[in-house]
């Protein structure tokens, strides 16, 4: 159910926003009330849709006053649910869409709220310069987005998450009031660090009107080898070999089940298998460097160190960007390639990366024993101990009989992962989905620092209140 906005607030919104900067209509609202993979269906009585910080500032500050929740959303990705309303105003920053600079002294680009990462990636290429976070959903993810999650991908491994490649934040807290925190400085030892505690606050601290972010240089040289392995072992070997044979040019280092291969074959149309014979698991790994053909050197004693060790059972390396590409695609559409597959119980979670191997046994065995017959197609950011581990529904079997089940089978997953010192959300974030699981791995005394956080800077709690603790 919708409660109403009451009249008086709704008309105030209005004036503040003008033409263009809101939406009742139901048609124009819908497809910000239902996410990526059709779990959450949500409700809004009011789509707020500022242009300007200023704007932001007045629509909180009149929610702040009049006692209103408001959920935040930008590019609608987040696969825990955290930006789609239950009934509260819902704030899209799809309007938001300027780059307000791009310094390639400071290695700085100052973007707003609604840029796509695409777009930051677009910008920072006419500068000559990249910003190092790939994900999947680049296309539609946003500054504010990706601020708010502390979002990973691809890159972590060399640059880190979103919390290293942040250099300022602008800001309009709970109480409408603007910080601006857009600085672009490489150091700053003054007192808390306020733009790290709103990175990965998923939206509850304030809403994220523009980032500073940090620009590096493109490299040159730039290998990517697609290797068919026994083991998740040999993964864990390889990359400690990668580390100390291409020293600090190991960019991405990926690994696949043959499962989640065969998904991508069967439901992506033009995906071929990279290798001749089918293969237990998988990596992906990407070097780059400064040096013309240094990553590409790096890589063949790489990969011919890995095949005399017996860890690599057969390789490909791309001799075109274009083989590239489809290499990474493959990667890319790991979770696109499940939705035809039927219901999924998904995992997002972090283990050390030693613990990698000896979490997939455990979690395998475990679903085995739970659930006969489903399907695991793990993957993910072996290089970051980042795993996507998803249990599919058995060949056949019921999806509803399978959902009903989530939440006892992911249970026994993540009582797997944190006894191996892990996380339970490596890089999605806790959302609504997520946050009652996430404190049942927390301490008291962090969950009451947590919320003694939240409550100084949102007393009456409007900021995605169905979110974080
Ligand atoms: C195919 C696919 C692949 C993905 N791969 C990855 C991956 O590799 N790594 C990864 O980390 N994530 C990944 N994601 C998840 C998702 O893309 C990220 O979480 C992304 O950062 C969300 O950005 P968004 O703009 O879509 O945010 P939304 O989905 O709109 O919102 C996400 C959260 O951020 C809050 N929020 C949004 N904008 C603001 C703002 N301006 N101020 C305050 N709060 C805000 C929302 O309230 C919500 O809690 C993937 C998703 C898909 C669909």
């Amino acid at each position: 159910m919708t409660a109403p906005v009451p009249a008086d607030l709704v008309s105030r919104l209005k004036a503040v926003l003008g033409a263009g900067g809101w939406s009742e209509d139901a048609e124009r609202i819908a497809p910000k009330l239902v996410e990526w993979r059709d779990r959450w269906m949500g409700t809004t009585p009011f789509l707020a849709l500022p242009k300007t910080t200023d704007q932001v500032a007045a629509v909180v500050g009149l929610c702040f006053e009049a006692d209103q929740a408001i959920t935040v959303q930008g590019g609608n990705t987040g696969l825990v649910g955290g930006q789609i309303p239950q009934g509260e105003v819902l704030l899209s920053t799809e309007r938001m869409k300027a780059i307000r600079e791009v310094d390639a002294f400071d290695d700085a680009l100052t973007a707003e709220a609604g840029v796509t990462l695409a777009e930051v990636h677009a910008a920072a290429a006419e500068a000559r310069r990249r910003f190092p976070l790939g994900l999947a959903s680049e296309g539609s993810a946003t500054v504010g987005g990706v601020v708010s999650t502390n979002a990973g991908g691809t890159q972590v491994l060399r640059y880190g998450t979103t919390r290293n490649l942040v250099l300022g934040l602008e800001a309009v807290l709970p109480n409408g009031e603007v910080w601006n925190g857009l600085k672009r400085l490489r150091k700053d030892n003054t007192g808390y660090d306020l733009k790290q505690l709103l990175i990965g606050a998923e939206g509850t601290l304030g809403v994220v009107t523009a980032a500073s972010l940090k620009l590096f240089p493109i490299l040159p040289s730039r290998a990517v080898a697609f290797l068919g392995i026994g083991d998740p072992k040999d993964a864990i070997a390889l990359l400690a070999r990668a580390k100390e044979t291409a020293g600090g040019a190991v960019e991405a280092f990926e690994l696949m089940g043959r499962l989640g291969i065969d998904f991508a074959l069967r439901n992506i149309a033009g995906t071929r298998d990279p290798l001749a014979r089918p293969h237990p698991w998988y990596v992906l790994a990407e070097f780059e460097a400064a040096e013309a053909g240094a990553a590409e050197a790096a890589m063949e004693r790489f990969l011919a160190e890995g095949m005399e060790a017996g860890l690599i059972g057969d390789a490909v390396v791309a001799q075109t960007d274009a083989q590239a590409k489809a290499l990474w695609a493959i990667r890319e559409n790991q979770s696109p390639a499940q939705k035809p597959e039927g219901a999924t119980w998904k995992h997002d979670v972090a283990v050390p990366v030693s613990q990698v191997p000896a979490f997939l046994a455990e979690a395998t065995a475990a679903m085995a024993a739970f659930a006969p017959g489903a399907r695991i197609a793990a993957f993910g950011h072996v290089g970051d101990g980042n795993i996507h581990y998803d249990v599919l529904r058995a060949d056949g079997g019921s999806d509803a009989e399978h959902s009903a089940r989530r939440d006892a089978g992911s249970r026994i997953v993540h009582d797997i992962v944190h006894r191996l010192g892990g996380s339970i959300s490596a890089e999605h974030g806790l959302g609504a989905m997520k946050t009652a699981e996430g404190a049942r791995y927390k301490s008291e005394a962090e969950l009451a620092a947590q919320r003694a956080i939240r409550h100084a800077l949102d007393p009456k709690r409007i900021l995605n209140p169905r979110v974080l603790f």
